[in-house]
């Protein structure tokens, strides 16, 4: 059952709201039974999925956008979209912030950094980042609220080399905070975390989980 399902994850959060439950290649009617059960955030990897789900449920839903994301198609989440947790070009973020500003709107996102091993998945380093964040785009950019990171580890079933990955990430995360967010309340959000590492991942600091099979799944 999805709500028992939800429940056992619960457990482990101080607030409902840090699980963004990812519903992508899911039914509406299994969308639908997580929000009967309470539960209010999804996420989605791809914009059209995420538009199409959104006519077809209920208004109080927030919506994450959790996956890449194309420079063309942020006008179309820009009026609603609760926050983007994978930004991670100066383009991408000046087209978000012109969106943001033609709906009179500051939009929440996290920047995405590369932490796996992986070549494939997507992400900003280190050096790419502190550029970033000392560069002009980001201080013009002022319809957006840089909220934290988000990162994806190495999909391994080797959960020391996923935990040194979660634990490098958290350290920037704090590093960044101290230079560049040093009492701006807002840089608190750490994204980590899915379904087979979720829990490794809270105990490195994760403050948002993205979890869609254990979720759905029986088990
Ligand atoms: C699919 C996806 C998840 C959730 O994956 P599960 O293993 O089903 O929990 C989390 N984050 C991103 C970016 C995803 O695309």
């Amino acid at each position: 059952m999805i709500s028992d399902n939800l429940d056992k994850i619960y457990e482990k959060l101080a607030n409902k709201d840090q699980l963004v439950v990812v519903s992508k290649y899911r039914s509406v009617e299994e969308i639908l039974e997580a929000h009967n059960s309470g539960h209010r955030v999804f996420g989605e990897n791809r914009v059209q999925a995420l538009l199409e789900r959104r006519s077809a449920l209920p208004e109080d839903i927030k919506w994450h956008m959790i996956g890449h994301l194309q420079r063309n198609k942020v006008k179309q989440i820009a009026p609603f979209v609760e926050m983007i947790h994978s930004v991670e070009s100066e383009r991408l973020m000046k087209e978000i912030n012109k969106e943001a500003l033609k709906n009179d709107r500051i939009i929440p996102i996290l920047l995405q950094v590369h932490i796996a091993d992986e070549e494939t998945k997507f992400g900003l380093s280190e050096d790419e980042l502190s550029h970033l964040l000392e560069g002009e785009v980001f201080s013009q950019c002022e319809n957006i609220r840089i909220c934290g990171l988000m990162g994806m580890a190495t999909n391994t079933s080797d959960k020391a080399k996923v935990k040194s990955e979660f634990n490098s990430l958290k350290t920037l995360f704090d590093k960044l905070k101290d230079k560049y967010f040093a009492g701006d309340n807002s840089f608190s959000e750490l994204s980590m975390g899915m379904s087979g590492d979720y829990e490794d991942a809270l105990d490195c600091g994760s403050t948002l989980i993205r979890v869609g099979s254990l979720v759905f799944n029986d088990h």
